[in-house]
């Protein structure tokens, strides 16, 4: 039984234990809300170019350690190397994003008859954010930068599989001169710590990111307190290649196969036109068989190992031994190691077409014309990314207005910028994060009318 008061974090290479942390109790989470309060109020009193100083400052420190941060992730997520030393320089990057967000946090001057209106961005107060385990690094500071940027507290729960880049965020927030409780990280249990959070009175705003199930369930109980609440959630998305792609760009692997496919916006719905149905096939198999799997330490490493050993027990029940597909290799254990996979006998309304799997698995669905792709593409309840890919202008205009996501790419498979907005249509969420409006999505807007005419008679 494992102890509801310890969180044992594994390295998902090796099963090895990195570390142990305390798990926040309910108790925890009230001590650092109210601690969390009372430091904001200082916060966001301050001019909006100090806080920017300030998360300057935090950059330049994170910039200072991004090894160390790198170094963590590989251990505690089991991302490659090459992955984790983006993530660490993406959270520092966003920092800097953010910092100018708060010198430019402007109201509006609103003309009316007998004065006129100003606009006030005003901070929530307290929010709390609520991480995963695929991307802990970047989640983590996507939530909590911007939120800190418009001049609010932020108490952050991490996945209770990976707290330590987020933990070691936090110190280095302090060690950039952050105010103390203005940052806070509690490694908790979602059930517990999590659900402390959502449910206090004093946290303004929930941003979650995680399975639509429990997204819902965060819903429900905001809902019950009116609360504002961010949901980032899951995704099946569609990769719709046209006869004119350029195959070989379009069926990049890794595409699906990115982080072990642990991603949110992996293209693992890969839909390609008829006439080149056999092609793609064929080019799939030699790639899937030339990715190196193995030592997320290592450089040359492309693809690491699951989360977990639920995670594995998860991707194992979509791909049936017998399943028709296409595999690569991976190593056998100890580790949580799953070969990358495209099933290629899989019906459009089966569960693997229609699930989030999250892991390496990716199906190959044929389409006849720009109508069937259309459709097919939208045959899902999320909504988050996709990629269109042809030569054909129009088409991939027609095409990327079409379905229903929030972040396409055309002829690309990249479509998550921390300067753009980011979020899904459907079940795959509600509210943006990143982009112009990043600041702007935690603060209420505040409009005071100005008499000019002087007071009432
Ligand atoms: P969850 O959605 O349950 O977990 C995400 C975060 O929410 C974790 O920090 C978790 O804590 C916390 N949490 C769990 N229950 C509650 C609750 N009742 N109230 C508040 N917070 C809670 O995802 P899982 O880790 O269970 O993964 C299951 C599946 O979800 C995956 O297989 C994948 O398909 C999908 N998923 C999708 C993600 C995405 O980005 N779209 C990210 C992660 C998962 P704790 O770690 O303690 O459980």
């Amino acid at each position: 039984m494992s102890d509801p008061h310890e969180l044992t974090v594994l390295n998902p290479a090796t099963e090895e234990t990195v570390a142990t942390v305390p798990a926040a109790s309910a108790e925890d989470v009230d001590t650092a809300v109210v601690r969390a309060l009372r430091a904001q109020a200082r916060w966001a009193a301050l001019a909006g170019a100090d806080r920017a100083r300030l998360l300057r400052r935090f950059a330049d420190t994170v910039d200072a350690h991004l090894e160390e941060l790198a170094q963590l992730e590989v251990r505690e997520a089991g991302h490659t190397v090459g992955n984790a030393r983006w993530e660490a320089g993406n959270a520092r990057d966003l920092l800097l994003y953010a910092a100018g967000g708060a010198e430019r946090l402007l109201g509006a001057q609103i003309p009316a008859p007998g004065g006129f209106n100003v606009t006030f961005h005003e901070p929530l107060g307290v929010v709390g954010v609520i991480a995963p385990w695929n991307f802990p690094m970047p989640i983590a500071a996507w939530g909590s930068f911007p939120a800190l940027a418009a001049g609010n507290a932020v108490v952050l729960k991490p996945a209770e599989t990976t707290p330590l880049t987020a933990l070691r965020l936090a110190g280095l927030a302090l060690e950039a001169g952050l105010p103390e409780h203005v940052f806070q990280v509690l490694p908790g249990h979602g059930h517990t710590a999590g659900r402390a959070l959502v449910d206090h009175p004093d946290v303004a705003k929930i941003v979650f990111t995680g399975s639509t199930s429990t997204g819902r369930e965060v819903m429900e109980r905001c809902a019950r307190l009116v609360k504002p609440v961010t949901l980032e959630l899951g995704g099946k998305s569609p990769n719709v290649v046209f006869a004119d792609a350029d195959l070989e760009a379009a069926l990049d692997p890794f595409s699906f196969l990115d982080n072990s496919g642990q991603d949110c916006c992996a293209r693992t719905r890969v839909l390609v036109q008829e006439s080149v149905f056999e092609e793609a096939r064929a080019f799939l198999a030699e790639a899937l068989a030339a990715v190196v799997v193995g030592d997320p330490a290592d450089d040359k490493t492309q693809m690491g190992p699951l989360i977990s050993r639920q995670q594995l027990d998860r991707v194992r029940s979509y791909v049936p031994e017998d399943a028709p597909a296409l595999r690569g290799t991976a190593p056998e254990g100890p580790g949580f190691w799953f070969p990358p996979t495209v099933l290629t006998g899989e019906r459009p309304d089966g569960r693997a077409a229609r699930e989030e799997i999250f892991g390496p698995v990716a199906v190959l669905l044929p389409f006849a014309d720009e109508a069937d792709a259309v459709r097919l593409a939208n045959d899902t309840p999320y909504g988050l990314s996709g990629s269109v890919w042809t030569r054909d202008l129009g088409r991939a205009l027609r095409v990327s207005r079409a379905v229903g996501a929030g972040n396409l790419s055309v002829n690309s498979h990249s479509s998550v910028r921390y300067w753009t907005p980011f979020g899904g249509f459907k079940q795959s969420g509600l509210g943006r994060e990143l982009g112009p409006d990043a600041l702007t999505a935690f603060t209420e807007t505040k409009n005071v009318f100005i008499s000019t005419e002087g007071p009432a008679q």
